[in-house]
């Protein structure tokens, strides 16, 4: 018997939290009482979350568009890339795009038919008290004792005082992004610029553009760096949409602008009934900046463990990384921050010297051995072998 008024808190409802909550809101959790406090006080879309698609998922119906090609650029060379698609995999090696408004409006569904879960809006927590029961106090004084306490609030940024000049302690991948829509078609709906960099020498600097058809596209400003590069985001988005594509004039239909901690290492839990989950469970990819997948696999992993089992008697271990990606991951950016204005070449490298099947596994984060060893080869040597004893030193 769980003495606590909720068998599950979920403190957070962005996309960790909601989806741990549409999982348990499936009939074979109705045993449990789950409780959601989100502080906004209401959803709308305030990202676009895209990925490499490995097999179909919960949220698959909810993707705006898929596509089999996409590019690298670079110094006047592109490499554009197709994957091997038959009609019986459809999903299979696709780069999917899902605005995070559809699986707002999906989970805050899915929780409202689940009588045993109830979302709270506007109900920002201040703090989590690992006792043995663990308590979340809210910022309105109130409190809410739980068997379980999943945290997804995000870990702070580093700032740049904080994480000093040189950035090592604080790389993040920063950008802002604007769907246009244009009068005339300029867009090739058929391939994702993945990454069009540009030259730059305190930091990764590219464009990334997602063509929804000809003539509407979310164009992003993207660079991977410390956090004393501060971009006049505006600026090169509107300098890039009148070099690249000729365009003066066109519709901007919204906006969004991230900053992702690619070095946070997650702190252990002060308490083992204390879970934390998402971004700050440790799901972003330190190489992509991608967290999407990973996110939604491991609320699926947590309920799981929640399945057949009383709450009280369930063991929930945290998220981890397989060692060898983190290593490799932490190598790449050991690489790139020694040679900022080397860096677009390593992708060019990587993306030219590697097949689409083998290079998808590994963006999608399951490669085999032979695969991690094939994309490695294209690799300048000598750059990465110092970035791998480098970071085998720290
Ligand atoms: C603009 C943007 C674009 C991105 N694009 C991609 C992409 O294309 N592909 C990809 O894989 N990843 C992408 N990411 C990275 C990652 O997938 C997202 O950041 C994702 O939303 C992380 O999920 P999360 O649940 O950890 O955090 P969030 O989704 O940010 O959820 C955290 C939730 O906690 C709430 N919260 C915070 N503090 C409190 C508090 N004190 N009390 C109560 N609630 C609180 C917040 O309001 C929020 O709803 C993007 C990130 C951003 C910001």
């Amino acid at each position: 018997m769980n003495p606590a008024a909720w068998d599950v808190v979920i403190v957070g409802g962005g996309l960790a939290g909601l989806s741990l909550a549409v999982e348990l809101a499936q009939p074979e959790h109705a045993h449990l009482r789950v409780l959601v406090l989100e502080k906004r006080t209401h959803y709308q879309r305030d990202r676009t979350w895209s990925y490499w698609s490995a097999q179909p998922h919960r949220y698959t119906a909810l993707e705006r568009r898929r596509w089999q090609r996409w590019a690298v650029s670079f110094d006047g060379q592109r490499r554009v890339q197709t994957t091997d698609v038959n009609d019986s995999d459809a999903h299979h090696g696709s780069y999917c795009t899902l605005d995070a408004d559809a699986f707002y409006a999906f989970a805050v569904a899915q929780i409202a038919a689940a009588p045993h879960i109830h979302l709270r809006m506007a109900c920002p927590v201040r703090t989590v008290v690992p006792a043995l029961l663990p308590v979340v106090r809210l910022e309105d004084g109130r409190q809410e004792a739980a068997c379980w306490v999943m945290d997804a609030r995000p870990a702070a940024m580093p700032t740049p005082s904080a994480a000093g000049t040189a950035g090592s302690a604080g790389l993040s991948q920063h950008f802002a992004g604007w769907e246009v829509h244009t009068a005339t078609d300029c867009f090739d709906a058929g391939v994702v610029e993945l990454m069009d960099f540009q030259a730059a020498s305190a930091g990764l600097r590219f464009f990334y553009v997602l063509p929804y058809s000809r003539r509407s596209a979310l164009v992003e400003s993207t660079w991977i760096s410390g956090p004393t590069v501060q971009p006049d985001y505006a600026a090169e988005l509107r300098g890039y949409l009148r070099q690249r594509y000729g365009l003066q004039a066109y519709d901007c239909v919204y906006r969004e602008q991230g900053r992702l901690p690619l070095q946070h290492t997650p702190s252990a839990s002060a308490n083992p009934r204390i879970v934390k989950l998402g971004q700050a469970a440790g799901t972003l990819r330190a190489s992509t900046g991608f967290a999407f997948l990973e996110t939604i696999a491991d609320a699926q992993r947590i309920a799981g463990c929640l399945r057949h089992t009383p709450p009280n008697q369930a063991s929930i271990p945290a998220f981890r990384r397989q060692r060898l990606d983190a290593w490799m991951d932490s190598v790449l950016l050991a690489a790139m921050e020694a040679q900022w204005t080397q860096a677009p070449h390593f992708f060019m490298a990587l993306f030219g010297g590697t097949q689409a099947s083998t290079l998808l596994p590994f963006l999608a984060g399951h490669a085999t051995l032979a695969q991690r060893l094939s994309i490695a080869l294209p690799l300048p040597k000598r750059a990465f072998l110092r970035a791998a004893w480098q970071v085998l030193r720290s």
